[in-house]
């Protein structure tokens, strides 16, 4: 098999539209914050129905960001999901706040509210919610909880950016919401994130923490309008999205929901095409909310598979097919062990998701030929026709 024939998980769609934008910004030698970056903004506030926007480098910069933004006192319980990408908890732990672990819904694979409630302390100052696979969590209860106990509500959409809960729309609930594109998201810019915030005031504090902690002007200060001084009010970050991040974002906005389509038929077409197999299939979207189809997952469990999930892994790779892992739970991993003392027993539904789950490629790019040689592969996997292999 050559290199090209490979399928690598979660390749993004890239387009001549977004190549030749690209290529003008490269041209025009405006390449860092600018006009790009402000349209693509504006752009993804109007899809989102969302009022305050600001752009920046990537997701894990906008929960950063937010959490900082938030005001909790040092040290401040944030209570989150065990089954998310490392950097939910890493942006936690750097704002210099204390990240406490409440266990997911087994079906759902979304942090599960009365865990969550279950969590909470007089220290407890937020809750971060991912929508997980671009599922939508149970907002309903976690905005009741977050009122009840008077606390801040950031979401993790990093996943979600197509996602809606009973009309409403991903990142809109709560304080703040927290997007990325990067390479393997729905939509793609690169590395890049978006903060949507409910006023202008926390707005331009978020704005300014992304560029060094200098006041407003300094984000104009190169352009046309003659030199501006800037002043330093806070010790900020480098989060900035540049105008070539926004390039490609602005065109690929324009296809969020063909790419939608795209993939949420070919998760029709996985969940067919296993129906049969002895796995468990992601649970179908609920009554009123959009998911946001952003992965596909499959729980490989041995005793049924008669293989386990890193042998199945093994068997894909070898059929030149990239799966993901979404995820290995966050109290595997050495760092928050020794850290925290987190057991992954301690979350054991995000502990058995994490050692049984497989993320199969759900990209727009995918041809119909792939999407064949991904559905023949994982059933021959499972039903057998690689049992010499298992053996030997
Ligand atoms: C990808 C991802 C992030 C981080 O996004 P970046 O833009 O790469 O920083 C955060 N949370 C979740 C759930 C993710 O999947």
């Amino acid at each position: 098999m050559s290199q090209e024939d490979f399928i690598v998980f979660g390749s993004p769609l890239i387009e001549e539209e977004e190549i030749q934008e690209v290529v003008a910004s490269m041209r025009s030698g405006w390449l860092g914050t600018g006009p790009k970056v402000d349209r693509f903004k504006d752009d993804f506030k109007a899809y989102k129905d969302a009022s305050f926007a600001a752009a920046v480098n990537s997701c894990t910069a906008a929960l950063h960001l937010c959490l900082i933004a938030a005001d909790l006192e040092p040290g401040s319980e944030v209570i989150t999901t065990p089954m998310t990408f490392c950097a939910t908890v890493n942006a936690i732990i750097h704002a210099g706040l204390t990240p406490v672990l409440a266990d997911v819904d087994p079906v759902t694979m979304n942090i599960d509210p009365e865990q969550v409630e279950a969590k909470i302390t007089s220290r407890t100052g937020a809750i971060l919610p991912v929508h997980f696979a671009g599922r939508p969590c149970n907002m309903d209860r976690l905005d009741e909880i977050a009122k009840k106990h008077d606390l801040i509500v950031i979401e993790d959409c990093a996943h979600a950016i197509e996602t809606e809960y009973h009309g409403k729309k991903a990142g809109t609930f709560g304080n703040y919401g927290c997007f990325s594109f990067y390479v393997t998201k729905n939509i793609v810019t690169g590395e890049g994130g978006m903060v949507l915030a409910r006023n202008e005031e926390e707005l331009d504090r978020i704005k300014m923490l992304a560029l060094h902690g200098m006041s407003k002007d300094a984000w104009k200060r190169f352009g046309d309008e003659g030199y501006k001084h800037y002043y330093v009010t806070e010790c900020g970050f480098k989060y900035n999205m540049m105008d070539i991040q926004a390039a490609i974002g602005i065109h690929q906005l324009k296809r969020i929901d063909a790419y939608w389509q795209k993939r949420r038929q070919l998760w029709q077409r996985y969940n067919e095409a296993f129906k049969h197999l002895p796995v468990t299939l992601p649970a179908d979207p609920e009554q009123d909310t959009r998911h946001a189809f952003h992965l596909y997952t499959i729980m490989v469990d041995p005793e049924r598979c008669g293989i386990s999930r890193d042998e199945f892994l093994d068997e894909m790779t070898r059929d030149g097919i990239g799966c993901g892992v979404h995820y290995l739970s966050l109290p595997e991993h050495p760092y928050y062990q020794k850290t925290f003392n987190w057991k992954p027993e301690d979350f054991p539904h995000a502990m058995q998701i994490g050692r049984q789950t497989v993320s199969l490629p759900i990209s727009a790019k995918l041809t119909d030929e792939q999407i064949n040689k991904i559905t023949t592969s994982v059933e021959a996997v499972l039903v057998g026709e690689h049992s010499g292999l298992r053996m030997a």
